[in-house]
């Protein structure tokens, strides 16, 4: 079977990748061991004067190397690996004529550093074009000549947050970081890429001043301290990617390309390094995974009810993956924050390139907000993000249901209140899911989809494929107080805060949990998510459970006093400043001087991952990495750890 072929335009050679029975292009040692053979066949034609590298897969390049055989290849068999990708890349580097990368779709890892050892990158302009460099995220580093030729190519203050932050790029920031040459309209790629062969081979010419290794050393000691801040020395991948790029600077390729295959022998067998792989699975497995046999629904047009911080974020997202959006609220007020919201979303896309100008006026226009109790018959599904009272939702819901087509879903975005209870007003319940977004919504990847026991497969299947439609990934939960992530979240916040309340210095509550890992402190977060919301979400979670979470009375006291957290100015801290200071008030209502036990990192990660257990006893999510994987993604449970369930001693 050929993955790759050999055509010709006349003199120039067109090496096309096409993986026979997939719809992704990647190197195994198959397709590896092909391109060797179609470079054979290359040098036996010596009237060849050039040669251009694309892809005949509609929405893929080169989607890097096959994460499967790469995880598990160790010793000789992974050197062997990296050294023959490396030889090949560089053949082609070394080849006497113009070689250029003609890029549509995804061109990741690999299929990037193979496109670097060409000359030049021409990239179509469609947004399935992503460019990127994802190995540090996986734990490892690109080790087929990529974290040497990207520092040629750009210099290393450049290359490095290109290596380092593991991010895919659209083709316009592509161009704009100098990893393409130009982009143009997917229909005149190829065409355009051959004018390239004319310019003949590319001479890249250094600065001194910039590119040695004096600078490079000083370059290493910033990027260094900025990485330590991120990543608290939890992720040997980007470490070791720091210093092989840097030390490329000055040395041969053949040393640098010896530097990557050495610290890939060493990353690919840590721990770390495999629990980063398997998320990487289970990721595309949320992706993929057929929870019922029933086709989904497609969804065109939706409505989203509530204007506040999630309904209008919702909305926000929704308009952005091209659904018409009714936004509809009681308050006109709060709708026009809601459209403020939103505007302002849109402006930092823009800022960011994201989106051009004409797109967002577009993302706009597709966003209707209301306030009159308008027809929503020819919605496909309406989603409620109001208020989290119970009595409200159901009287929401009843009259949703008089509105809306007997068949039109209807989800709501409770973070904790029993969804079946609003079915009693709802003809045809089994149209009642719960889509659980997470806040903020437009960085957040996570959706849990919430199944109640009369919820259909078709509403189900609906939802789920919805969740993916908008880029989102989804976890399928039961229907049970707190659901999945707030549930297993919960214990651990309260016990942080009554560690506090007993004397601790949450200082030093905090540090314990970022020195696990996490992306924030508890006590941090409870400010962050707001204490109210909190404090909701805690008490049903009480309720539920009452033997297991007695919430401390410093939350309610702080509330009280008007510490409602970050968003009201204060909470266990004080935000005025950039860096927050502890709330002296807050301190005042310690109950003891306790200090937080020495174990505080323990105490606090062990409750998530005994709660984790529970959940998983009772069925509350599918599987075991289900639950890990909605961690991670829900909380920044440490990817490094894999997930609560895996971090059982
Ligand atoms: P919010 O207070 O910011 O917004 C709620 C909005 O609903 C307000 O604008 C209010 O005017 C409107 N509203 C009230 N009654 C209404 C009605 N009958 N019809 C239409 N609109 C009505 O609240 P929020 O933080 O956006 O939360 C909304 C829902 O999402 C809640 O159920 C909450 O539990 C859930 N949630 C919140 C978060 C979070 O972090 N804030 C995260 C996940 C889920």
């Amino acid at each position: 079977m050929s993955n790759i072929t050999l055509t010709y335009v006349n003199t120039t050679a067109v090496l096309v990748f096409d993986r026979a029975d997939s719809s992704a292009n990647v190197f195994d040692s198959a397709t590896l061991a092909e391109l060797g053979e179609r470079l054979d066949e290359l040098a036996l034609q010596p009237e060849i004067t050039g040669l251009l590298i694309r892809s005949a897969k509609p929405g893929i390049f080169i989607a890097g190397a096959d994460l499967k055989e790469l995880s598990t290849a160790r010793g000789e068999k992974l050197s062997r690996l990296i050294t023959t990708g490396q030889t090949l890349f560089n053949r082609i580097a070394d080849l006497p004529y113009p070689t250029v990368a003609a890029i549509h779709g995804a061109c990741v890892g690999g299929g990037y550093e193979l496109a670097l050892a060409c000359d030049w990158r021409i990239a179509s302009d469609a947004s399935a074009t992503k460019i990127g460099l994802p190995e540090t995220q996986l734990g490892i580093l690109p080790a087929w000549g990529g974290t040497t030729r990207l520092p040629d190519l750009l210099g290393l203050q450049d290359a490095l947050p290109v290596i380092l932050s593991g991010k895919l790029h659209s083709a316009a920031d592509a161009k704009r970081k100098g990893l393409v040459d130009e982009i143009v309209p997917a229909e005149h790629l190829k065409a355009h890429a051959l004018t390239y062969i004319e310019k003949g081979k590319r001479h890249l010419t250094h600065n001194p001043i910039i590119h040695n290794q004096a600078v490079a050393a000083l370059t290493r000691v910033q990027a260094h301290k900025e990485l330590l801040k991120k990543t608290r020395g939890h992720y040997p991948g980007p470490e070791a990617a720091l210093e092989v790029a840097v030390a490329s600077i000055g040395h041969t390729r053949e040393k640098s390309q010896q530097a990557e295959r050495e610290a890939i022998e060493k990353l690919a067998p840590l721990p770390q390094t495999a629990q980063l792989i398997r998320l990487f699975f289970l990721q595309e497995r949320a992706r993929k995974h057929r929870h019922t046999m029933a086709d989904p629904r497609p969804v065109h047009r939706a409505a989203v009810i509530g204007a506040g911080v999630m309904g209008s974020g919702i909305a926000y997202w929704l308009s952005t993956r091209k659904i018409e959006t009714i936004l509809q609220d009681v308050s006109d007020a709060a709708l026009a924050g809601g459209m403020e919201n939103i505007r302002k979303l849109y402006d930092e896309a823009g800022k960011r390139h994201v989106f051009s100008r004409n797109q967002v006026a577009r993302g706009l226009d597709r966003i209707h907000p209301t306030s009159d109790r308008v027809p929503l018959g020819n919605c496909d599904l309406v989603i409620e993000a109001a208020v989290e009272e119970l009595s409200i939702k159901k009287r929401i819901f009843a009259d949703l249901a008089s509105r809306c087509a007997d068949d039109t879903i209807l989800a709501t975005n409770t973070s904790a209140l029993p969804i079946h209870e609003l079915a009693s007003g709802v003809p045809h319940p089994d149209r009642l899911v719960g889509l659980h977004f997470f806040n903020p919504v437009h960085r957040m990847q996570l959706v849990e989809v919430v199944r109640t026991d009369f919820t259909s497969d078709e509403t189900l299947s609906t939802a789920v494929a919805f969740v993916r439609g908008i880029g989102k990934l989804p976890v399928v939960v039961r229907d049970t107080p707190g659901f999945l992530v707030n549930r297993i979240l919960m214990p651990y916040l309260v016990e942080a805060a009554a560690l506090f309340e007993q004397g601790g210095d949450p200082g030093e509550i905090d540090k314990a949990m970022l020195d696990f890992g996490m992306p924030m402190g508890p006590l941090r977060l409870l400010d962050e998510v707001g204490l109210d919301v909190a404090m909701h979400v805690a008490r049903t979670l009480a309720a539920a459970f009452p033997n297991r979470m007695e919430i401390p009375r410093v939350v309610e006291k702080l509330l009280d006093a008007g510490h409602i957290g970050k968003k009201g100015g204060s909470g266990f801290y004080v935000y005025d400043d950039a860096s927050p200071a502890v709330n002296a008030e807050a301190i005042s209502f310690q109950t003891g001087t306790e200090d937080a036990p020495h174990d505080t990192r323990e105490i606090l990660a062990s409750l998530m991952t005994s709660e984790a257990e529970r959940c998983l006893e009772e069925g509350v999510a599918e599987t075991a990495e289900d639950i890990d994987l909605a961690m991670v993604l829900g909380t920044g449970y440490p990817p490094f750890r894999g997930g609560p369930l895996e971090n059982r001693s």
